[in-house]
């Protein structure tokens, strides 16, 4: 099994596809990003957790990520990981 690879902007810090993002309890952000698309053409989407790190595993239909995104913002307690001085 190989490991999702995210791809991220270096600009934001945000995976690049990013549509939604949401605060988790400690106002670290969880992004839901499109991934592709299924045998109908409907785009698929994941998510990620900028406080802990921790993702969805496959891309699944938007609405449901989107639900996952969210149940994980409303559990997680990380804080916002500090991103490098890059200027
Ligand atoms: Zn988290």
């Amino acid at each position: 099994m190989s490991e999702q690879i995210i791809h991220k902007d270096s600009a934001t810090g945000l995976p690049v596809g990013t549509v939604a993002a949401f605060l988790n309890l400690s106002a670290a952000m969880v992004a839901l990003y499109t991934d592709g698309a299924d045998q109908y053409g409907d785009p698929k989407a994941a998510w990620f957790c900028l406080g802990c790190g921790k993702h969805s595993h496959i891309a699944r239909q938007l609405a449901t990520s989107r639900t996952e995104a969210n149940a994980h913002a409303a559990e997680c307690r990380a804080i916002p990981w500090p991103q490098p001085n890059l200027i």
